[in-house]
């Protein structure tokens, strides 16, 4: 993988649609790497709902050093995000200039010896999205879809957007698959199964895992409690992917 800053790789995490799970992806897969001994950060750039700061726990804001944003370090791994510039609920007026001073403070900041920053993408394959890609120059990207065909065809969009801005496409992640009820231990599949990875088939692009809906993992994420942080099946689940990542 080509880096896209000397000793430092920007990888976009995108999704063509809100709602699909790419910042809480982005959270998990970023744990996984630094528990993988990797230096890590995230730029949260999603303007429309910056929620890094609460699937990781945390209120700090950044401080200014050099005229740059000092990214806030938790859970092991380093954060700017759009949701610490504003108070919340204000992101939401944001509109082009203003938006694109913003994100560049973020990807611009004083990273350190960080070696890979995730920028958790806003959804969609606009003009914001657009212009995010040009700043960070990143070295891939992975898109995010849910397994029903309305994702995926919204996926299939932003595997082209990336397409038109020469980033190669890492490969698709396949989230909310399948449902085990905690009650009878039946599992079913309320947004169909493997679609994902047919689509990422038919375009040609890696398929990098899927992921069930998982009460417990939205419960963690709403918690600031990223399961990757701690042992389990889930964590080894983002250790597989994140390692796929790095391929
Ligand atoms: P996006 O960034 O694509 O808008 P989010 O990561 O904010 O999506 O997730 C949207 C909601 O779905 C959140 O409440 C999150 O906790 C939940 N969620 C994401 N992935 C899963 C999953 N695999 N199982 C259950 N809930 C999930």
């Amino acid at each position: 993988m080509t880096a896209s800053r000397p000793g430092r790789t920007f990888i976009a995490i995108g999704s063509g649609k809100g709602g699909v799970g790419k910042s809480t992806l982005t959270t998990n897969l970023a744990i996984a790497l630094a528990r993988m001994g990797k230096r890590v950060g995230i730029v949260d750039a999603d303007i429309y709902g910056p929620s890094q700061p609460t699937l990781l726990g945390t209120a700090e804001k950044p401080h200014a050093k050099n005229d740059k944003l000092v990214p806030v370090e938790v859970q092991g791994v380093k954060l700017l995000s759009v949701g610490q510039l504003v108070a919340p609920g204000q992101a939401l007026a944001w509109r082009g200039p203003m938006a694109s001073g913003a994100l560049a403070q973020l990807i611009e900041g004083d990273w350190g010896d960080t070696e890979i920053i995730l920028v958790d993408l806003p959804p969609g394959t606009g003009d914001v999205q657009l212009s995010l890609v040009q700043k960070s120059r990143p070295a891939g990207a992975v898109i995010v879809s849910t397994p029903q065909d309305l994702s995926l065809i919204d996926a299939t969009r932003a595997v082209d957007l990336f397409g038109k801005t020469s980033v190669p496409v890492l490969g698709v992640i396949e989230n909310m698959a399948g449902y085990q009820c905690p009650h009878c231990g039946e599992t079913s599949d309320p947004f169909g199964q493997g679609g994902a990875e047919a689509s990422a088939r038919q375009l040609g692009v890696p398929f990098l895992g899927r992921l069930p809906l998982s009460a417990s993992l939205r419960e963690a994420s709403d918690a600031g409690a990223p399961p990757a942080a701690q042992d389990g099946p889930a964590a080894d689940a983002f250790a597989a992917i994140a390692g796929r990542i790095l391929a």
